[in-house]
């Protein structure tokens, strides 16, 4: 096989791993990302309508994106980023956030270019960018030192750590907000020394905002679109996801957009892998935001996911799992250190990360699954790191009745 195989890993992504874990042990799933609670009435319909046409949405469409989709779009964010989008020119629609990842990868660099990411990071950045020929530079975004992040906003980047990470070979950097793993929602101001770094070394920003309708009441901040700031849109590619928006995962729709130039760089690529994206379910999002624009859709489902974050938070804290309080996305990052006595050691598991240890041992002992998080960290022998080492990443997208039996399962265990 190719070389650049050698960039992944034989056994699949982490999600994948322990999906299949949890299965094979009956486990309650709150580890890989993907929402159990019931999808809309109107969301449902509008994949019935789509469908229901003789002729039209069965065929392909516009590969840079279907019409009435990326109308729908440039609509639903001229106000959130402050300018008019071209639907035809600054959005070009993907399978999921996951291919406009690797397609501008794909479409930015160059064999040696570097591209700058906040660990912990979503699987897909590194991989995207190894499989383009580029170099992924991490710097940490960090929970304080000298005590327990009481909320994701604890979590801390250093800009001078940030600026000093800048070479000449340089190309772009990601940001993600809301964060996965970590539920940070960034600060305006920690955005601004974000966009002055990039400004000064004239780098191209990836903002990575699929989960930007999940922001909780108890943010300090609002969501802020990158892209919004000023300057910021000739230089930012801003993802996004339906699965995300509309509890849909298995849709897979998702876009990027921006400045013209760097879209169309984009599209270049994606009418080469993918061509066009599958049309009822492009006309179904469309449909289904339209919808959501006219409601108070969006308002509504943060306000439950809050509920089920609350939720899991109280199941953690009670099972002795320090939970870190999330402002925006569906995870959350629990300490587990309190397992310390019950694990089985690196050399019995024959796993050096205790993450991973700790992740399987709550699998298959306890019922409970949850997602290793230095699998969002570069990899290092040994340890496993610090910070990733002692923390597990729980998801809230999940019915209460799930949340609750992963409690059961901890209260059994005790
Ligand atoms: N970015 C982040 C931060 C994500 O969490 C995910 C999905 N878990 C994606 C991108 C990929 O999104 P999609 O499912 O639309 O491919
Ligand atoms: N993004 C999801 C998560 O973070 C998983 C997506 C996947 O399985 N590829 O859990």
């Amino acid at each position: 096989s190719a070389q650049r195989l050698d960039y992944l890993d034989k056994s699949g992504t982490v999600f994948a791993e322990m999906t299949a874990l949890a299965n094979k042990h009956k486990a309650v799933n709150l580890g890989q990302g993907f929402p159990t609670l019931p999808v809309p009435q109107f969301i449902r319909n509008a994949a019935v309508e789509a469908v229901s046409n003789e002729c039209m949405t069965h065929q392909y469409t516009r590969s840079e994106g279907h019409p009435r989709l990326v109308q729908a779009l440039s609509k639903f964010y001229a106000d959130k980023i402050g300018c008019t989008l071209n639907p035809m020119t600054q959005i070009v629609t993907t399978v999921g956030a996951t291919e406009a990842i690797y397609t501008t990868m794909q479409a930015l660099l160059s064999p040696g270019d570097e591209v700058i990411l906040m660990q912990p990071f979503y699987d897909s950045y590194p991989a995207a960018i190894r499989l383009s020929g580029g170099v992924p530079v991490v710097v940490d975004l960090a929970p304080p030192a000298d005590r327990p992040a009481l909320t994701s906003g604890d979590w801390k980047l250093d800009m001078d750590t940030l600026r000093a990470a800048v070479t000449p070979k340089t190309k772009a950097l990601f940001i993600n907000n809301p964060h996965n793993p970590v539920g940070k929602v960034w600060t305006r101001e920690e955005m601004m020394q974000v966009a002055a770094i990039a400004e000064e070394f004239d780098l191209i920003v990836i903002a990575d905002e699929v989960y930007e309708t999940l922001v909780f009441t108890d943010s300090p901040e609002k969501m802020i679109k990158f892209a919004s700031l000023p300057g910021m849109f000739k230089r930012t590619i801003t993802l996004g996801s339906i699965g995300k928006m509309f509890g849909v995962t298995g849709w897979k729709i998702g876009w990027c957009l921006g400045p013209e130039d760097l879209i169309r760089s984009v599209w270049m690529i994606h009418q080469f892998n993918v061509f066009s994206v599958v049309t009822p379910l492009q006309e179904a999002a469309a449909i289904s935001l339209e919808h959501a624009m006219e409601s108070n859709f969006f308002v509504e489902t943060s306000k439950t996911y809050q509920q089920h974050r609350d939720r899991l938070i109280k199941v953690l804290s009670q099972a002795g799992l320090t939970p870190t309080l999330p402002h925006g996305g569906y995870f959350v990052m629990a300490d587990t250190t309190s397992l310390e006595g019950v694990l089985p050691s690196a050399s019995d598991a024959n796993e050096s990360r205790r993450d991973f240890r700790a992740c399987r041992f709550m699998t298959t002992e306890m019922g409970v699954t949850a997602i290793p998080p230095s699998a969002f960290y570069e990899r290092k022998e040994g340890a496993g790191g610090l910070v990733p080492g002692k923390h597990a990443r729980f998801a809230f997208c999940k019915s209460l009745d799930l949340i609750n039996a992963a409690g059961e399962r901890f209260d059994v265990y005790s």
